[in-house]
């Protein structure tokens, strides 16, 4: 049987990693052995969504976390080689655009084992992310390059991935059938919405934790400044990602909105379905506002899920707090619709194929 080593470490990969690993399982036609870097490992960061999304326990986890860019990303590096060597996997799977990915598809790559890359080609242009650095990398180490976005694809056509010998698909995003398969559990599990006596339609929640935003204390204020203003008005629930917390509580920032601590996948799920909007400047969630039919107000320069600003169901807002209190008065008054399909469906299953014919051929 053919082997897979996926690396993962970050909370948005555990997401996307649950939906292929139980597809890996259905077929039994692949080995999949995990590596947990641990570059997330609180409880609710990390252990919740192993439990409520039954994804595999990880063979090995390295406990590589709280430091810099560099240090953290080369011990990831030496580690992960080690265990590649040890394994002889046919491919190592990554996703995304943290250390973890990069560390990953680098070990690989220079055994040399081929890499496999999910939600490939993203781009937004700004090269003082870490994140972008991150992707940028790992795209150009890629063997097959599993693109959720026709921009995607041009972002890598635009960079000649054409005339390199690596594969380009474009098979949507896996965070789709996250959202599908589990939102009937969360709907049973889920105890939130009672738990913080919350009304449909009648909250906003909001997540911030990029680093530009929580490393520029006067954007942050901003930020927080503006879901203030929003909070007299309606309800804002802010579960906080222990980046944004250490800051806040550094600097004694206190402001008046619904903080909690950061919340599992199932809770999560209800929050989206029954908020009015969303506010964040996460990736992930951009596009679980989208699925759950809900508006979102980004908190940041640019995004890479272009597609819902191009259809008006997304605003991009920066730090500012006027910003950010006119597009939640323009929301709220509208009512989402969106007819088209803008990230696929079934993407778990295109993602196995392609995986497996990678293996196979
Ligand atoms: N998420 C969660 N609980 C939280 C905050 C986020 O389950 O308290 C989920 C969210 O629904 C999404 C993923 O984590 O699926 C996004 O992760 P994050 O915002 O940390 O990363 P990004 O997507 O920006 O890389």
């Amino acid at each position: 049987m053919k082997k897979i080593v996926t690396v993962l470490g970050a909370r948005p990969q555990f997401i996307k990693a649950a939906v292929l690993s139980r597809i890996i399982n259905k077929y039994s036609e692949i080995e999949e052995v995990i590596v947990h870097t641990g570059q997330h490992f609180d409880i609710n960061m990390s252990q919740v969504f192993f439990d409520e999304m039954e994804i595999p326990a990880p063979k090995y986890n390295l406990n590589i976390h709280s430091l810099q860019h560099g240090a953290m990303t080369g011990q990831m590096l030496a580690k992960i080689e080690a265990i590649l060597m040890n394994e002889k996997p046919d491919a190592v799977v990554v996703y995304g655009d943290t250390n973890s990915t990069l560390s990953g598809a680098l070990a690989a790559k220079k055994l040399p084992v081929k890499v496999v890359h999910i939600e490939a080609g993203l781009r937004s242009f700004n090269m003082k992310m870490p994140e972008e650095i991150n992707r940028i990398i790992t795209d150009r180490l890629s063997d097959l390059l599993l693109c959720p976005t026709d921009s995607a694809i041009a972002n890598l056509n635009a960079e000649g991935f054409h005339n390199f010998p690596a594969k380009v698909v474009k098979t949507g995003d896996i965070m789709k059938d996250a959202v599908t398969f589990y939102s009937e559990k969360s709907a049973e599990k889920s105890t939130i919405m009672k738990n913080l006596v919350l009304e449909s339609d009648n909250f906003v929640l909001a997540t911030i934790h990029r680093q530009e935003n929580t490393d520029h204390l006067e954007n942050l204020n901003s930020i927080f400044k503006g879901l203030e203003s929003i909070s007299k008005e309606m309800k804002v629930v802010f579960p906080i990602h222990p980046r944004t917390r250490q800051i806040l509580e550094k600097y004694q920032y206190n402001f008046n909105i619904t903080m909690i601590n950061p919340v599992g996948y199932f809770d999560m799920l209800e929050l989206l379905k029954h908020c009015k909007l969303v506010i964040t400047d996460s990736g992930g969630l951009q596009k679980e506002a989208y699925f759950n039919q809900k508006f979102c107000i980004i908190a940041r320069e640019e995004t890479e899920w272009v597609e819902l600003v191009e259809n008006g169901l997304a605003k991009i807002v920066g730090s500012d707090s006027q910003n950010i209190v006119e597009a939640f008065n323009f929301f709220k008054q509208r009512t989402f619709n969106s007819a088209t399909e803008l990230y696929g469906n079934n993407v778990g299953e295109q993602i196995y194929a392609e995986i497996k014919s990678l293996l196979y051929s």
